[in-house]
């Protein structure tokens, strides 16, 4: 007799290009150069693979000045500023840059439109790693747009020379919300070249919004600091869950969650290995959800070539 429990799991969630290709970045350096391999900041959002690879041998670090001279440093798939870079380079040390290529791609579009003397308006979350390194190519023409009330604060040289960009992993919607807001005061605002909000962003809350509909509960497996898992628990909850909620492991579910719940949705930031969602559907499955349903709004074909001073090894991450 059918229950009425069943489990929604988005598809695509999960790993992305840039974070599969950061994770496998500091494997093969541990194994090409041994520990300990020093990281700045958290390489990818994510509890579990931090972790892990600290268990490995890796010393994460807040800034490079905490790096000793000479070792090896890797860069996160958040990015970095020109400033950091530097700064590694007059303390000697030998780096690897894990920054997403989509990522590059916002700071590349920050330096072309510095040279051609727009001020650039950076739609992103205050405080964010992303964001700093971003808004570092060219800190004299960016203004961070965070809020509502941010809109209201920017201050231009010349309202025809003014260009919106983004970080790569906000919400689609309140995104445009605010390009909107923007262009009300700047009717002359230039757009970005290419979306710069990443395939993997807007495919997920995709997936999402396909399936809070019919969700009394979404469960989202992301890390706190996951600015994309973040957005997905607010995507579905503007797209018609009952419910939803942020958790790192399947342990952290609360049990009156489930109460009066028949269908919950399940999916993952683009930081989390797909190990924690099979822990919490096996989780789901022993108190009578084992009826999985996939709910495939893409299919992600993207990937990208390993920093150039790891390029010969290419075995799979084992971080999953
Ligand atoms: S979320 Fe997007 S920008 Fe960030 S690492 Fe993944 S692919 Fe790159």
């Amino acid at each position: 007799m059918s229950t009425g429990k069943r489990v929604l799991l988005a598809k695509p969630r999960g790993y992305c290009a840039g974070v599969d290709r950061a994770v496998i970045t500091v494997e093969k350096a541990l194994e090409k150069y041994g520990p300990p391999v020093y990281v700045r900041k958290e390489i990818v959002h994510n509890r579990h693979v931090v972790e892990t690879l600290r268990e490995r041998g890796v010393i994460f670090v807040e800034e490079t000045s905490e790096v000793p001279e000479g070792a090896l440093v890797v860069f996160s798939a958040h990015g970095v500023s020109p400033a950091v870079r530097a700064e590694a380079q007059a303390r000697n040390l030998r780096t690897i840059d894990a920054t997403c290529p989509l990522v590059t791609k916002v700071h590349k579009e920050v330096n072309r439109f510095d040279r051609e003397d727009y001020d650039i308006l950076l739609i992103g979350h205050e405080g964010h790693e992303e964001v700093e390194g971003t808004a570092g190519e060219a800190p004299h023409r960016v203004q961070l747009v965070d809020t509502a009330e941010d809109v209201d604060k920017v201050q231009v040289r010349d309202p025809e020379k003014v260009v919106w960009l983004s970080q790569t992993t906000l919400s689609v919607d309140e995104t445009m919300e605010r390009v909107e807001q923007l262009r009300e005061r700047f009717p002359k605002l230039a757009d970005p070249p290419s979306d710069d909000i990443c395939y993997a962003t807007s495919n997920r809350q995709t997936a999402v919004k396909a399936m809070a509909p019919e969700c009394d509960l979404v469960l989202v497996v992301g890390s706190r600091n996951s600015s994309n898992s973040n957005r997905l628990v607010e995507v579905a909850l503007q797209a018609g869950a009952k419910a939803a909620h942020l958790i790192d492991f399947a342990s952290e579910v609360d049990e009156q969650w489930l109460d009066g719940v028949e269908t919950i949705g399940v999916t993952s930031g683009a930081s989390v290995p797909d190990v924690l969602v099979l822990e919490l559907l096996d989780w789901l499955s022993q108190r009578g959800w084992s009826d999985v349903e996939e709910v495939t709004t893409a299919s992600e074909k993207i990937s990208f070539a390993l920093p150039r001073e790891l390029r010969e090894a290419k075995e799979r991450s084992q971080v999953r």
